[in-house]
């Protein structure tokens, strides 16, 4: 008997939605990403119980079509991106279309949303667990979309016992990823609100639209840590690096765009007492896209140690790339950045960095001491 069969699509379905959506900060990042896309103002995300019970995400967007209701939840339908070759030139965050049908698989999930000439009323969409329309209904709704997403994980035990023992850690990590979108994302208000059964729902953060990086950390961390930081504004070529054994570089990949790296936003001075006791306030971004750069921030980090042995510095940090120097499409959950030839960045971004610290006055200013 042949032992070999294939897995029937349910399960398919599952397993492939457990590596979109792997934790809250997944949930996070792809409905805040969605609400950029549909070019939101404003954004509320709402916790209860950390986000055990539910996280919802509230946008003034451009709300969806009665047309796409159908769709809108099936796995690979996107209105963002219709073929691989449209990926260099993207400009939005999604492109999968996976989110939305892996949070029907994984947890409690409804819509409701209303485009401006609906008026006062909005429809709620249900959905089947394979992302099938299941009802809508009418119901009272402002222009915009909420999405939903209740009980994760609560049809894979082990998954959700992992969660509820790790929440505080991981709402720490929702938070600090929340923060990097609040803080890059200029032209609009984003609040974070908790509450806890029985509780009253507590505000967290929030910033205002129409606000500068440095107005929107300020806003989120206070004004002291803004005074504290200088202006970053990085610009090098980045040298092929030396062909070590089995390294990739520029000419090896064949890649002809180009090699201009800039690197704005702002860094903690390099001067004991301006640091930080933690490296937890530290964002990283490749051309405003959130993204973890993990070996970015040990050169920032080991640079700075230089200087001040004692403390990290607060970074933010938005690496300005062609667009054909990096690969966002490596993880399903598009965490992970492929940098081109990170070698050859990382030496000359190091080598910036110690000219930027070199030329700053490092005495504390005269309202410090
Ligand atoms: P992707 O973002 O990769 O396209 P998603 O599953 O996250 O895939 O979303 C599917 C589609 O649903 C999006 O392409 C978009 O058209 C629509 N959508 C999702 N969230 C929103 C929102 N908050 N406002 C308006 N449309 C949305
Ligand atoms: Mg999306």
């Amino acid at each position: 008997m042949a032992t070999i069969k294939p897995i029937e699509g349910r399960s398919i379905h599952q397993i492939q939605s457990g590596q979109v959506i792997v934790d809250i900060c997944s949930v996070v990042k792809e409905l805040v990403e969605n609400s950029l896309d549909a070019g939101a103002s404003s954004i509320d995300v709402r916790f209860k119980n950390h986000g055990l019970d539910s996280v919802e995400v509230q946008d003034n967007g451009g709300g969806i079509s009665p047309e796409d209701y159908e769709t809108i939840a099936l796995k690979h339908y996107t209105s963002k991106l219709s073929s691989y070759d449209d990926l260099s030139s993207l400009q939005t965050f999604g492109f999968r279309g996976e989110a939305l049908s892996s949070l029907c698989a994984l947890s409690q999930f409804h819509i409701i949303t209303a485009r401006a000439i609906d008026g006062p009323k909005g429809t709620r969409l249900d959905f089947e667990v394979s992302g099938k329309l299941k009802g809508t209904s009418v119901v009272a709704s402002q222009k915009g979309t909420i999405i939903a997403v209740e009980k994760l994980f609560h049809n894979l035990p082990v998954r959700r016992r992992e969660l509820e023992k790790n929440i505080k850690r991981e709402y720490g990590k929702v938070l600090n990823l929340l923060h990097a979108y609040a803080c890059i994302s200029t032209g609009v208000r984003l609040t974070a609100s908790n509450q806890m059964p029985k509780g009253k729902k507590i505000t967290v953060f929030s910033t205002t639209s129409n606000s500068t990086t440095r107005e929107n950390i300020a806003s989120i961390f206070g004004p002291k840590t803004v005074s504290a930081l200088l202006p970053l504004d990085l610009k090098f070529e980045m040298n092929p690096s030396r062909p070590t054994q089995g390294a990739r570089n520029w000419s090896a990949q064949g890649y002809s765009g180009s090699k201009e790296v800039k690197i704005l936003g702002h860094i903690s001075r390099p001067v004991v007492g301006e640091g930080r006791q933690t490296t937890d306030r530290q964002m990283f971004f490749v051309n405003s896209r959130p993204c973890a750069l993990p070996q970015v921030a040990k050169a920032f980090n080991e640079v700075y140690k230089s200087y001040n042995i004692t403390q990290s510095p607060f970074i933010f940090a938005d690496l300005r790339l062609d667009t054909n120097a990096y690969d966002v499409n490596v993880s399903p959950d598009k965490r992970t950045i492929l940098l081109h030839d990170q070698t050859a960045l990382l030496e000359s971004l190091k080598a910036s960095l110690v000219e930027l610290f070199e030329s700053h006055d490092q005495s504390v200013p005269e309202s410090q001491l």
